[in-house]
């Protein structure tokens, strides 16, 4: 089985977890998983983690890549560059922040649309999966081979669009995952999870692999 926890911010907020909390959760990956990104061989007896942040904040850089470093993990970052370029907050890593953290051989970039808005028509589809790629190759060198939807949102219509850029595409779905092969990959939210165990208990595998069936029975 092939589980996706997503992530946003790697501090003490609504949508994130404390450094403490990370370290945890790292540290139960590290103990009871197989830590995977996409096309590494999915091991059979123990269960495999792909650990995804989404929206590239600061902190991810402050408290998380040290802490997948130290645990040997590793990880998918999803980065849009309207976000990173209109950061009026000062909340987002930069490009050259991001180059950087690319110097850890476990992280991975992955495109989060260009504008970072939901993905519904095609033809929107189709440039935001073609753009976001474009400016990743720009900025970063490195070719994303990934595309997570924006707050989880598309339609079937965009989704053909947007598998024609890449191999590997996430949306939320709270479900679990048999394999790369998948048409869409599922993920569920990891924020603010004080006990990480509360998000593996055996009633709650249950709950993903029902819902990994419900989904895949609907097509995405
Ligand atoms: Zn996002």
């Amino acid at each position: 089985m092939l589980y996706i926890p997503m992530y946003h911010y790697a501090s003490e907020r609504k949508r994130g977890n404390s450094r403490e909390t990370l370290k945890r959760h790292f540290e139960y990956y590290a103990e009871n998983f197989n830590s995977v990104l996409p096309l590494d061989k999915l091991s059979e007896n123990k269960p495999n983690v792909c650990i995804t942040f989404d929206d590239g904040y600061k902190d991810f850089n402050e408290n998380a890549l040290p802490l997948l470093k130290e645990f040997g993990l590793k990880a998918l970052l999803a980065v849009s560059a309207k976000l990173i370029e209109d950061d009026k907050d000062g909340i987002y890593l930069g490009w050259d922040e991001l180059n950087s953290s690319l110097g850890y051989k476990g992280l991975e970039i992955a495109a989060h649309g260009l504008t970072h808005t939901p993905i519904l028509e095609p033809e929107h589809a189709a440039f935001e999966a073609k753009e976001s790629k474009r400016v990743i190759e720009e900025k970063l060198a490195v070719t994303p081979r990934c595309f997570v939807y924006p707050y989880g949102k598309f339609t079937v219509e965009a989704h053909r669009e947007v598998k024609k850029e890449y191999d590997f595409v996430f949306r939320i779905g709270g479900a679990a995952n048999t394999g790369w092969g998948q048409n869409m990959l599922y993920r569920f939210s990891a924020d603010n999870t004080e006990n990480i165990e509360t998000l593996f208990s055996r009633y709650k595998k249950a709950g993903y692999l029902m819902r990994f069936f419900l989904n895949e029975a609907r097509g995405v």
